[in-house]
């Protein structure tokens, strides 16, 4: 059966992550697609406070309980299970995070069904869905057909608008009771990660420094650039494996995903494992003494040129202008 498309909402610490907005957008499409309802599933301890920004839903689902403040994935898959048999849903998004990390391959065993994760893109071709999925970092691009358009998939963050996801309206809720269960293992502390100075996923503006910076003391350069320019300054992994700027900063695989609406690279070849993190920023200027770097491959504007010659006088320019 195919009576609807489910979004597993997520959330942390009383707030909807945006990854929430990327998947209702998505989910909406599909569902519209297969003329079914889109339902949002919110699973937590005080999560009833949530429903009003799940509006694109048709409906949302709630299992709010005292016991449910953080659910390892054994217990979200089990729970999730019950919902999708009882509402008889054919497709299931969920976010591609550290959160829901470990759901979907425990659901597909469970309800036998394709996973497909990292997805970036989908489409419909003679009412079949079909997914591209990101593997090896993006070194490949895999597209897959759903037999039956059923299965569980797994949403890149950073891939879908997010605006698609919101809406005006307020959604039904519907209160599903929540089933005795034994947690195991069970959630005992919540340990805050170290807060770096700057939200780099937050800024508009990111002055980014790779391993042509050579050293520490010449990250000056690019931090007098970003305040001209009023930006943060990030970086690429070299720079953050030797210490001259802290993990947080560092965008990539390893790093954050960033998508900022003007991202600076001075000096970083644009290696598929950094471009993972800022490959969707609005606009990439890349500053580079190789012509044949990788990062000219998607960067809008490019300087092939040294930086240490062309910074400074960035930086002037736009302080002269600010003046
Ligand atoms: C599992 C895994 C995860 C990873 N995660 C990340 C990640 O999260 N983020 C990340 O960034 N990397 C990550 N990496 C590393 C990645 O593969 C690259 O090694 C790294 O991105 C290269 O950094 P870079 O561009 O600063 O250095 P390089 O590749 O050494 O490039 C330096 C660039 O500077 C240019 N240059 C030199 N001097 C100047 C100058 N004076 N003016 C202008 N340009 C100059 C050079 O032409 C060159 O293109 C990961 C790797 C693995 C295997």
């Amino acid at each position: 059966m195919n009576n609807s498309v489910i979004v597993l909402v997520e959330h942390l610490r009383g707030n909807i992550v945006d990854i929430t907005y990327e998947m209702l957008g998505v989910g909406k499409k599909i569902a519209q697609h297969l003329n079914v309802p889109l339902l949002a599933l919110v699973i937590g301890k005080d999560v009833s406070k949530l429903t009003p920004n799940l509006g694109l839903a048709d409906s949302v689902l709630l299992l709010d309980d005292e016991k449910l403040e953080i659910t390892p994935p054994q217990l979200t898959a089990k729970l999730v299970e019950n919902v999708y048999k009882q509402k008889q849903a054919s497709i299931l998004l969920l976010a591609c995070t550290n959160i829901t990390a470990g759901v979907g391959p425990i659901l597909a065993r469970r309800l036998d069904l394709p996973f497909i994760n990292f997805c970036k893109t989908f489409r419909f071709e003679n009412g079949d869905l079909f997914l591209t999925s990101q593997l090896y970092g993006g070194k490949i691009l895999s597209e897959v057909k759903l037999i039956d358009n059923k299965g569980i998939v797994g949403i890149y963050p950073g891939s879908f608008p997010l605006d698609a996801g919101k809406s005006d309206r307020t959604a039904p809720v519907e209160e599903l009771e929540v089933p005795d269960f034994v947690p195991e293992p069970s959630f005992k502390k919540y340990i805050e990660p170290e807060l770096g100075d700057i939200d780099i996923t937050k800024e508009n503006i990111l002055v980014s420094v790779g391993r042509g910076i050579q050293n520490k003391d010449n990250i000056e350069i690019a931090e007098e650039l970003a305040e001209a320019i009023g930006g943060a300054v990030s970086a690429s992994r070299p720079v953050v494996d030797q210490g001259w700027l802290p993990l947080t900063r560092q965008v990539g695989k390893s790093g954050m995903i960033v998508k900022p609406k003007l991202y600076l690279a001075l000096g970083i070849s644009g290696a598929p494992e950094h471009q993972e993190g800022m490959k969707n920023s609005e606009t990439i200027l890349a500053i580079n003494t190789d012509p044949k770097a990788p990062i000219f491959n998607i960067a809008h504007y490019g300087v092939v040129g040294d930086l240490f010659e062309i910074v400074p006088i960035l930086t002037e320019k736009l302080k002269q202008r600010k003046g």
